[in-house]
């Protein structure tokens, strides 16, 4: 495919310029990854953010391609915290494009839904003190959710996606992508089961923020993760 250099979208707010592109082997098969820069964006909007597209297969020109638009979560990624479930949805999404044979993860660096990681350990304490995680944020003075997407649109357009089809269990991600003019054609659920201590985060996900969750009654207090939809299904209590 043939890839310009430069701005994607030169009258958008935020700019987003193509960095740079590789192969990269990854546990759960081949991968290409993209790099994206940006600037005008994020709670901060001022120093420029670099971005990953991790793409599977020939995504040039798509129509229904499963994407799956996904924010930085160093704490659940990288230091392996249980209180949340976003490496489990990025695992899952990873292994989902590379069984369907095409697909993208847009990874936004949008840390704790935008609002930095230091607000984020800071929202944490006050969950320790018994608030959910929409009013921790509001008492430090923060948005629920900061996050935008005009560089997953911006993407996108990179790579000339004609149509989405968004995993995702939140339909505000759908409403937000759509108005940026992103054609979402579909949504495809990530369910993941929950822990004890990721299940009072997706209980206030589901009945705070209107994600697309099981009940809290169907899901397991197990440690154990599963990684797969059907797997999840399954110890969620759904017929797979
Ligand atoms: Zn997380």
């Amino acid at each position: 495919m043939h890839v310009p250099l430069g701005v994607v979208r030169p009258e958008s707010p935020s700019q987003t310029t193509w960095i740079a592109s590789a192969e990269l082997p990854t546990k759960v098969g081949p991968l290409k990854v993209h790099i994206f820069r940006s600037t005008g964006g994020g709670i901060d909007g001022a120093a420029p953010v670099e971005h990953a597209a991790l793409v599977a297969g020939d995504i040039a020109d798509a129509e229904d391609l499963p994407v799956r638009v996904h924010s930085e979560c160093i704490t659940s990624e990288v230091f392996g915290s249980l209180k949340c479930d976003c490496r489990d949805q990025l695992d899952w999404a990873k292994a989902e494009i590379v069984r369907r044979g095409a697909g993208a993860i847009l990874y936004l660096r949008q840390e704790g839904r935008g609002i930095g990681l230091g607000n984020k350990i800071r929202a944490y304490e006050l969950q320790a003190r018994g608030m959910d995680t929409v009013d921790a944020n509001r008492g430090l003075g923060l948005p629920d959710d900061a996050r935008s997407y005009d560089v997953a649109r911006d993407m996108l357009d990179y790579f000339r996606v004609r149509s989405v089809r968004l995993m995702t269990n939140n339909p505000d991600k759908v409403a937000k992508l759509r108005g940026l003019g992103v054609v979402v054609t579909g949504r495809i659920p990530v369910v993941i089961a929950a822990n004890p201590f990721s299940a009072a985060y997706l209980e206030a996900k589901r009945t705070r923020m209107a994600h697309d969750l099981p009940a809290r009654a169907h899901v397991p207090g197990v440690v154990a993760v599963t990684t797969t939809l059907e797997g999840c299904r399954r110890a969620n209590g759904h017929r797979v």
